[in-house]
């Protein structure tokens, strides 16, 4: 079948809540995705954040292979090796005590968010649940996901949301405390803001929120979701940031394209978790707990995250240099791994035309290009993704 005739008929029977797309994806390896009519991308694009090895990486092929030949499915309360693999990488490498398994970013935070208002119902009263979050945040899509990120405001349609949400400013520690009250049960925010225009926090910023949640007894939640797993040149977000919150929420690079999430708690609030207070079919089964043990293992293992921050670094640098070379790029943004540039082109017109010149791309916030390359990238594969903008920025304009 052609590519028209695949785009065509899956529009037609799949609901549209996306833009399609006007390529066919038919395969990757490494930092390198190919269409169905066989034409090479860049893909800097990687299922936004989430191929964190790249496409195709023979150790994750291998563990699928033989996980799948082994034991795919079983009830969430039998424990497994893959699940105890899984576990101890999350565990071992990080201020947490215990994680819960999820699918996705969404169910971790809608999970993140029900051990924390139980934390809060058991420690505090009934009284204590209310939640701040941040403007341009974005959690998920679920209603409780969807309470607390900002876009509800424009979707009157999912009335009525979670009561007691309030939206602070982000990087804005006084509009914090002018929210918080005996009431407030969670501050959930995200390091760097992923959909949001790859805002990342300043340390006083977060270290203040710490404090704040400390002096009044208010669990603090990072949804590490995009910005976690490697994707800012540590484990996890808040050891880049060096500020420990209580709870995070993990997804995307973790699975490195296969979807599983966790979030992970400290002691005192995962021990509110007790049979029946929360569950899930697929959470933790041993085909992606195998998957995410063999991502997070390399992720951890020796000089890969020096490696990512190089890369990091190099990407920064080349973006620098090409923006003052060609004064077509407004503002250059984002931490890690998690860079954002905005340029004179309209932004759908810009990944478009980049599409064609053979990088793939995603867009974040209003007007930003955003730029999350496997974190095994290679120095070449930066300088080329760097030429390839440079020269759309010269065709387009
Ligand atoms: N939280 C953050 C910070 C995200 O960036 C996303 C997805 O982009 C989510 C949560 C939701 O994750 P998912 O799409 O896997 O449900």
């Amino acid at each position: 079948m052609n590519t028209k005739d695949i785009i065509e008929q899956t529009v037609a029977m799949t609901m549209k809540t996306y833009a399609p797309q006007p390529v066919v994806l038919e395969r990757g390896e490494g930092s390198y995705a190919y269409d169905a009519e066989g034409r090479k991308y860049l893909d800097f694009a990687i299922g936004i954040a989430v191929a964190s090895l790249g496409h195709a990486h023979p150790k994750m092929l291998k563990v699928i292979n033989e996980q799948a030949g082994k034991l795919m499915a079983c009830q969430a309360s039998y424990m497994t090796e893959a699940k105890l693999e899984a576990a101890k990488l999350l565990i071992d490498n990080s201020c947490f005590d215990e994680v819960f398994f999820t699918n996705s970013g969404t169910e971790s935070v809608e999970g993140a968010l029900k051990l924390a208002k139980k934390w809060a119902y058991d420690t505090k009263g009934a009284e204590a649940n209310e939640i701040i979050a941040f403007r341009n945040s974005f959690h998920g899509r679920s209603l409780g996901a969807a309470s607390i990120t900002e876009k509800r405001l424009s979707q009157p349609y999912y009335e009525p949301y979670i009561q007691g949400v309030h939206f602070a400013g982000f990087n804005n520690l006084d509009s914090v405390k002018a929210l918080v009250s005996d009431k407030t049960a969670i501050i959930i925010v995200e390091p760097v803001q992923g959909e949001g225009g790859l805002n990342p926090a300043e340390e006083s910023f977060l270290q203040g929120l710490r404090d704040i949640c400390d002096a009044h007894k208010i669990a603090l939640i990072f949804d590490e979701v995009q910005c976690g797993s490697g994707r800012l040149g540590a484990l996890y977000a808040y050891q880049y940031f060096g500020v420990e919150p209580d709870i995070a929420c993990l997804a995307k690079g973790m699975g490195g394209g296969f979807p599983v999430g966790a979030f992970v708690a400290k002691k005192e609030f995962a021990q509110v978790f007790v049979p029946g207070t929360h569950g899930t079919t697929y959470g933790g089964n041993p085909l992606s707990c195998a998957v995410a043990a063999c991502v997070l293992g390399e992720i951890a293992s020796e000089g890969f995250l020096t490696h990512a921050q190089k890369m990091s670094a190099l990407f920064k640098a080349e973006l620098e240099a090409l923006k003052s070379r060609s004064n077509k790029i407004h503002r250059i943004v984002g931490a890690g791994l998690m860079l954002g540039i905005e340029t004179e082109v309209p932004i759908k017109q810009m990944i478009e035309s980049l599409r064609q010149n053979g990088l793939m791309t995603t867009q974040s916030g209003a007007d930003l290009l955003r730029l999350t390359p496997p974190l095994n990238v290679s120095e070449a594969e930066i300088r080329e993704a760097v030429a390839i903008i440079e020269q759309t920025l010269q065709k387009e304009l």
